[in-house]
């Protein structure tokens, strides 16, 4: 059975303050459930003290980027080794402000994820398309890219370790989300681009999440694919209740 996740990603949100109180209210409402698992990725001035208030509950926290180095001589950079022991077991890789507002490439998300796995966190590789590859009609070449740049020699150990998000740019914090049947192909495409290199019972083991503009009023008929296992989401995830209904959708 594939591991379902519900994930969010607060990106530049939150004070230590704000961010403890947010918590603090998710842990009311969600934080006993194992099934989907539910995590938050939090700004890393954060991440320590909402470990604290995490302490006792099922809900897991995440980087929403990290450094590929060990440590050294890298202004404003985060290691895996920093996050892990601020309490991370996930770390966003490659999301598309990344890629499209710091230069990040297939081969630094490769790195990094490689990194990730050697330190024992769980990378979630982020792959989508632009309106523009959308519209002409190079959706699949651009995952297709995307997945083996991104996943270029990780090994069937690796890839099993690995969370996959399909966020087509279009979709994200525009409020235009992706129909359940758009989201749905995409995710069987990513599954067979991983059954050829990895074989089919791998692929099916994969989770793969769908990210861009997820709410509560859309999260069922997403979830109902079968394919789709999971979202990840940004908006969304700053309200403690909005957060706890998608959850919920996914139980
Ligand atoms: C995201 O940033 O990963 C995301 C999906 O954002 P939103 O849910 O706001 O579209």
């Amino acid at each position: 059975m594939r591991k379902k996740i519900i994930a969010g990603n607060w990106k530049m949100h939150k004070t230590v303050v704000e961010a403890k109180t947010l918590v603090g209210e998710l842990k009311k409402a969600v934080g006993g459930v194992i099934d989907p698992v539910v995590l938050v990725c939090p700004p890393f001035t954060a991440l320590t003290e909402v470990a604290l208030v995490l302490k006792d509950s099922e809900i897991q926290i995440g980087g929403q980027n990290m450094h590929e180095a060990d440590s050294g001589a890298f202004t404003g950079e985060i290691s895996a080794e920093m996050l892990l022991t601020s309490g991370c077991s996930y770390v966003i890789l490659g999301h598309s402000e990344r890629r499209a507002l710091f230069s990040e490439t297939d081969k630094l998300v490769n790195t990094k994820g490689r990194k990730a796995l050697d330190a024992g966190l769980i990378p979630i590789v982020c792959v989508g398309e632009t309106l523009n590859q959308r519209e002409d009609g190079v959706t699949e070449k651009v995952i297709e890219e995307q997945i083996s740049g991104s996943l270029d020699s990780f090994s069937e150990s690796d890839i099993m370790k690995t969370v996959i998000a399909y966020e087509p740019v279009w979709a994200i914090g525009t409020g235009k989300v992706a129909t359940p049947e758009q989201a749905e192909e995409i995710h069987v495409f990513i599954r067979k681009l991983l059954a050829q290199k990895y074989g089919g019972e791998t692929a099916e083991e994969i989770t793969i999440l769908y990210g861009g503009s997820v709410k509560s009023s859309n999260a069922v008929g997403l979830f109902e694919k079968k394919n789709i296992d999971g979202a990840l989401i940004g908006g969304a995830s700053l309200k403690a209740d909005e957060f706890a209904a998608i959850v919920k959708a996914m139980m």
